[in-house]
């Protein structure tokens, strides 16, 4: 069992193109660590790092209290599952997966327990006569990490392992997954762009943006606590919505200006903003503050709640999901999206009043987009 560290990492490609800018991250034993972003931001190639298939360009990878960056990515003792599932097409799936046991010239005994031992598991025991042409693509996915298991190494590398199943497949995946952490008790790391499954696999989430690390939580906390207004957006289905407002004093209360209403604020929420010089502070008379950007989840845009969080909305779609109904429709000249009760009645061209629930409300600066609520 294995803690893994990333000191300073960079990436930058013979073209001069900087992938990946001071990475610093240490994983802890037995996480189920995710590294999560849009395309382009650099997840992979931090992966590849760590396999040792792409050279760091500077810094330094540790295992434990050995540095790694010169090792050869076989003796680094980490096993690697791709999207692309990797099968010896003419081998049977016990073969497969008993190869890179073979290779390290394993005796025969071992090898069939281990193979057994992680058919069993994977519960592809009945499977391992087949060839891969003969598996459905979950069954060969479960070979594939069936071939990693056999291997018992310090931890597992997985680049976007379930993209290539259908969505019901995937989400039956991510249970097996999750199981099969707690079973084996090791070190995952695990690459996608899928928000979903960041939030449901990960003991922590790394959302990276650019090459840049932007957060690391755990996932409750990435979504209640962004620290920025790329991270709120990027986690959660629908996203955030996001709305101008100016902060602003009036007899030194402090209130949010925004599709035509005035907003009164929590005590700790006026402090933070007074604090950080986005209200004024005076006790007499109107002041104007600066421009902010309100961040509000689609559940928190509510049908009741207090009069001044009311917002009007005209209803452009909406889509019935079963246990809920979306809502999508502009406000104030913004699109926003609302999660409502599967028995909403609001219907395509109604105008409709919506409630902020101003409790998880996030505020953003407008400038540096950073959450001026964020809690350290
Ligand atoms: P995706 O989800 O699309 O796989 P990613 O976050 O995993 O994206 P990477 O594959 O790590 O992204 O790539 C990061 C950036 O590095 C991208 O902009 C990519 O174009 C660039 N890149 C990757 N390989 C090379 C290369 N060999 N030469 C130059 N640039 C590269």
């Amino acid at each position: 069992m294995a803690g893994l560290s990333l000191v300073n990492v960079k990436k930058s490609y013979p073209d001069g193109f900087q992938a990946v800018k001071d990475f610093n991250l240490d994983i802890q034993d037995k996480e189920f660590l995710i590294l999560v972003g849009p395309s382009g931001c650099g997840k992979s190639t931090t992966l590849r790092m760590i396999a040792g298939l792409e050279d760091i360009s500077d810094g330094e990878f540790w295992i434990d209290d050995q540095i790694m960056n010169m090792v050869e990515p076989k003796n680094r003792d980490l096993s690697m599952v791709f999207q692309n599932y990797a099968l010896y097409p003419n081998m049977t799936v016990f073969d497969n997966m008993a190869f890179s046991l073979k290779v390290r010239k394993m005796s025969k005994e071992e090898i069939s327990e281990r193979v057994h031992e992680a058919a069993r598991i994977l519960e592809i025991e009945h499977l391992l006569d087949r060839r891969p042409h003969a598996l459905s693509g979950g069954q060969k996915q479960r070979v594939a990490i069936g071939s990693a298991i056999v291997r018992k190494p310090k931890a597992f590398l997985m680049d976007e392992p379930l993209s290539n199943l259908d969505a019901k497949l995937r989400s039956q995946m991510r249970v097996e997954l999750s199981k099969l952490h707690k079973q084996l008790g090791t070190t995952i790391i695990y690459v996608t762009h899928d928000q979903v499954e960041a939030m449901t696999l990960g003991t922590r989430i790394v959302v990276m943006k650019d090459g840049v690390i932007q957060q690391v939580a755990p996932p409750h906390e990435i979504y209640d606590n962004p620290k920025n207004k790329f991270v709120a957006g990027f986690i959660g289905s629908p996203s955030m919505n996001f709305m101008n407002a100016t902060v602003m004093t009036e007899d030194g209360r402090v209130f949010l200006k925004m599709a035509g209403q005035k907003m009164s604020v929590s005590r700790q929420t006026a402090a933070k903003l007074v604090d950080g010089e986005y209200a004024v502070k005076s006790e007499q008379g109107i002041h104007e503050g600066k421009h902010v950007i309100l961040g509000i989840r689609p559940e928190d845009l509510r049908e009741s709640g207090d009069e001044d969080s009311k917002v009007e909305v005209s209803v452009q779609v909406r889509e019935m999901l079963g246990a809920e109904t979306l809502i999508y429709g502009l406000c104030d000249g913004q699109t926003v999206s609302a999660k409502m009760k599967p028995d909403c009645s609001f219907c395509v061209g109604d105008h409709v009043n919506l409630y902020i629930n101003k409790e998880n409300m996030k505020i953003f600066d407008m400038e540096t987009e950073e959450n001026i609520l964020y809690k350290e």
